[in-house]
């Protein structure tokens, strides 16, 4: 990797901007098929949302961290870097609390509820898991009753379903707060099937043995860095694009762009590939601009938000008190917390997160308040003790430059639908490669690897040049 701000000029196959999962596997199988690359990155490291951070001594992956079993893309790119991973503490009852602050220890994925909302809810998790069975993760659109479902939003269809709010909390819960990170008035329902059809079926996502099954040994950030390490000098840190000059060019040729980045960086390559949140590509000037299509639905798109909040402990006490540090609570200000102790650390450490509205409101106070209102709803989970962390941190990707968001990005109302078949579509010599693109692990690194390999087999094709046998897939 390079960190220089000196001038540079650069004649390349293809060139790649932005240096997260998606950007590091394009790069890595185009070199593997023979093509000469270069990486430009604006931030002064790698990863993009991957990002495992030291605060006062304690290691805090403040990013993407958890890996699923149905993610394949993933478990072969760890396997090929050998990078091994632990399970997710799960030992011992999980707690929830409701709406008047009642709190209820229970085991199983079933949250306490009363009779008449537990079989609503498994009665809505089964018209939701058929729905899904029939969309295609990579073509949603292709649903036949997508625009309907597109037009329809989240929150309007459960209303529709059920007249048992609770039902409707909970359902909403695992899809708005803990995984689009939007109100679920503000995406559909076909953007909620995604969702779901991304990670194999509904009942996937509201099982977080499942969906947080497991975590990589020394932080999922060691993907990018590894892969950052075998590209060596080809990544350029510190160099965000700010013009993108391209040309279709004519006939067999294909065209050709030049990429102008910070410090004078100038990279002129046959191919381009941009791999970022594309709420960021707006941000780049393309010359000639992008074609209407591609402007349009790049304003269609947003990226979601969630505070992750990390608090450490000299010990992770709930465990002797028969947690396993799994906690929902639809009311409250963390309306999810988990075990987040590292592999082989004597400290304790808990997760929690804080969604869309809620995020709002907290981030309105001070930090001193927000702190305090942020380790009152872990209380309500864990007890006293858990108001005197050692360690306090709290992640906020929207106020990132180079993010803006967390955890991903998704369609407005009717956007999907009206859009979602051209976000891969590539424009002339230019191609898109981000998890918030992806079918399958969609806003997952699992996307953000298959986006890039997508890619970098579509451009080797088009280069002629055959990606060997090897390359993760
Ligand atoms: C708090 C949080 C928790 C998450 N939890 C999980 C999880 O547990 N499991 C999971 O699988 N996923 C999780 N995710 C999602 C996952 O991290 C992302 O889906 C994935 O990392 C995205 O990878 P990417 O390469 O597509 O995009 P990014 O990681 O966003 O990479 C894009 C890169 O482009 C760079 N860039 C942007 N603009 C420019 C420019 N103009 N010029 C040059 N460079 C530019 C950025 O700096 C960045 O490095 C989480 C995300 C967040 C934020």
């Amino acid at each position: 990797m390079q960190h220089s701000h000196h001038p540079v000029e650069l004649d390349v196959d293809v060139v790649v901007v932005g240096a997260g999962a998606a950007g590091l596997t394009a790069a890595t199988d185009l070199r593997r098929a023979g093509l000469s690359v270069v990486v430009l990155e604006a931030r002064d490291r790698v990863g993009g949302r991957l990002h495992t951070d030291v605060v006062d001594g304690a290691v805090l992956e403040v990013g993407g961290q958890w890996v699923s079993p149905d993610q394949t893309a993933l478990l072969a790119t760890l396997d090929e870097l050998g990078l091994t991973t632990h399970p997710r503490f799960r030992e011992g009852d999980s707690v929830f609390v409701d709406a008047d602050g009642t709190r209820t220890r229970y085991t199983g994925e079933v949250l306490p509820c009363d009779p008449r909302t537990e079989a609503e809810v498994s009665r809505l998790t089964g018209v939701l898991d058929a729905l899904v069975a029939q969309v295609d993760p990579d073509r949603p659109w292709e649903h036949p009753d997508a625009e309907r479902l597109d037009r329809t939003s989240f929150e309007a269809w459960l209303a529709d379903q059920t007249d048992d709010e609770q039902a409707r909390v909970q359902v909403a819960l695992f899809v708005a707060g803990a995984m689009l990170t939007k109100p679920a008035h503000a995406f559909s329902v076909l953007q909620a099937l995604l969702m779901a059809a991304s990670a194999g079926s509904f009942s996937h996502l509201v099982d977080p043995d499942f969906i947080l099954d497991r975590r990589v040994v020394g932080g999922l950030q060691q993907v990018p860095l590894r892969l950052a390490e075998r590209l060596g000098g080809d990544v350029l840190l510190g160099r965000p694009v700010r013009t993108l000059r391209w040309s279709a060019g004519e006939g067999e040729d294909g065209g050709s762009v030049v990429a102008e980045a910070d410090g004078g960086a100038v990279v002129r390559a046959r191919r381009a590939v941009l791999a970022l949140a594309p709420v960021l590509l707006p941000r780049i000037t393309f010359d000639p601009p992008l074609p209407l299509r591609q402007q349009q639905l790049h304003q269609h798109l947003s990226m979601g938000f969630v505070i992750k909040v990390h608090a450490v402990y000299d010990t992770p006490f709930w465990r002797a008190d028969g947690l396993s540090g799994t906690a929902f609570g639809p009311h409250e200000l963390c309306h999810e917390a988990y075990d987040n102790t590292n592999h082989g650390d004597a400290r304790g450490t808990l997760v929690g997160f804080v969604s869309d509205v809620r995020a709002d409101e907290v981030l309105a106070l001070t930090a001193d308040e927000r702190r305090e209102r942020v380790l009152e709803s872990l209380a309500h989970y864990y007890g006293e003790q858990a108001k005197h962390p050692v360690v306090y941190y709290e992640s906020d990707w929207g106020s990132e430059e180079w993010t803006r968001g967390a955890y991903a990005a998704s369609f407005d109302l009717g956007g999907l639908h009206r859009y979602g078949a051209d976000l891969r579509t590539p424009v002339g010599p230019v191609s898109f490669a981000c998890s918030d693109l992806a079918g399958l692990g969609y806003q997952h690194v699992d996307g953000a690897i298959r986006m890039g390999h997508l890619v970098a087999e579509r451009i080797a094709a088009e280069l002629a040049v055959p990606v060997p046998v090897g390359a993760a897939r």
